[in-house]
C-alpha cells in the first residue's frame, strides 16, 4: 500500500530526512517512534505532500505521491490530481484541528461535500454512522469547544474517515490530551486497525505500538535505525540510540 524509497529532505542545511526506505502492506499498522526531531512528522507530512522530497519518492497504492514519470525524471503533478492524492489519505494531528465554528457534524461533512462531492443530506447520513463508531452518537450538533480533548479527537478521526481513505496517517493522536482521555482515542484506533484499515501513527504509547502495530520503525536523525515486530523492536532494539530512548519513554 505504501513503498517509500530514498526519501531526503532538507530544509535550509538541516538534513531531516536522510534516506528513508518504508514498506507499509494494506491492512497493516506501522508505528513510528523516536526522539524529537528525528524527522517523524515531515515523514508523515511527506507521505501527503505536504513536504515535498529532496529526492527520492513516496508511493500510496501504486501511484507515485505529487509527481509523474517524464522519461526519466519526474514532474511534478497539477494541483488537481495532487487534491485526489491528498483524499485518498486521511491525517489527524496532535492538536485535532477542528473547525471551531463548525459543528460536529459540520466539521464532518466540509471536506465530502466539497471534494468528493456528495450532498449535505448523504454527507450527514454518512456522518452520523462514523460519530457512532468513534462513540459520539448523539453529538452531532455539539461545538468543539463544549467537548473534551478526547472527544475533540475521535471527532477529527471521524472526520477524516469520511474521506473513505485507503491510507490513515496520525502524528501523535495522544499527546495533547489529559491522560485519562488518551485511552479511549487508542480504543477507537485500536478497532479502526481490526476493521483493516491501514496505518501509520506516530506514537509514545509503547503499549499500543505492541498490541497492536504489525510493524515498529524507529527513526533516529532522519534514518531508519530499527524496524521489525513489535516484540523485536521494543524488546531487543539493537541500537544504543533506541534502547535509551526506549528506557526513557516506557
Ligand atoms: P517531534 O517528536 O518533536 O514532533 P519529529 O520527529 O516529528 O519531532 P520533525 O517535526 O519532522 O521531527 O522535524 C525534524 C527537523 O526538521 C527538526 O529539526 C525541525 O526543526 C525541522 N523542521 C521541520 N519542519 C520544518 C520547516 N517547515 N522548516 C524548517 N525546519 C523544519
Ligand atoms: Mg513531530
Amino acid at each position: 500500500m505504501v513503498r517509500i524509497r530514498g526519501l531526503r529532505k532538507s530544509f535550509g542545511a538541516n538534513l531531516v530526512l536522510d534516506g528513508i526506505d518504508l514498506d507499509v502492506r494494506e491492512g497493516e499498522v506501522t508505528v513510528l517512534l523516536g526522539p524529537s526531531g528525528s524527522g517523524k512528522s515531515t515523514l508523515l507530512r511527506s507521505i501527503n505532500h505536504l513536504e515535498k522530497p529532496d529526492a527520492g519518492f513516496v508511493e500510496v497504492g501504486g501511484e507515485i505521491i505529487g509527481y509523474r514519470h517524464h522519461g526519466s525524471r519526474l514532474h511534478e503533478l497539477g494541483h488537481r490530481t495532487i487534491t485526489r492524492q491528498r483524499a485518498a489519505v486521511g491525517m489527524v494531528f496532535q492538536q485535532f484541528n477542528l473547525f471551531p465554528h463548525l459543528t460536529v457534524l459540520e466539521n464532518i461533512i466540509e471536506a465530502p461535500v466539497a471534494v468528493r462531492g456528495l450532498t449535505r443530506k448523504s454527507a450527514a447520513v454518512q456522518a452520523r454512522e462514523l460519530l457512532e463508531r468513534v462513540g459520539l452518537d448523539g453529538r452531532e450538533s455539539a461545538y468543539p469547544r463544549q467537548l473534551s480533548g478526547g472527544q475533540q479527537q475521535r471527532v477529527a478521526i471521524a472526520r477524516a474517515l469520511a474521506m473513505e481513505p485507503r491510507l490513515l496517517l496520525f502524528d501523535e493522536p495522544t499527546s495533547a490530551l489529559d491522560p485519562e482521555l488518551v485511552g479511549e482515542v487508542l480504543a477507537v484506533m485500536r478497532d479502526l486497525a481490526l476493521s483493516g484499515m491501514t496505518m501509520i501513527v506516530v506514537t509514545h504509547e509503547i503499549g499500543f505500538a505492541r498490541e497492536v502495530a504489525d510493524s515498529v520503525v524507529f527513526l533516529d536523525g532522519g534514518r531508519v535505525i530499527e524496524s521489525g515486530a513489535p516484540a523485536d523492536v521494543l524488546d531487543n532494539p539493537g541500537h544504543d540510540r533506541a534502547r535509551a530512548f526506549l528506557a526513557a519513554v516506557l
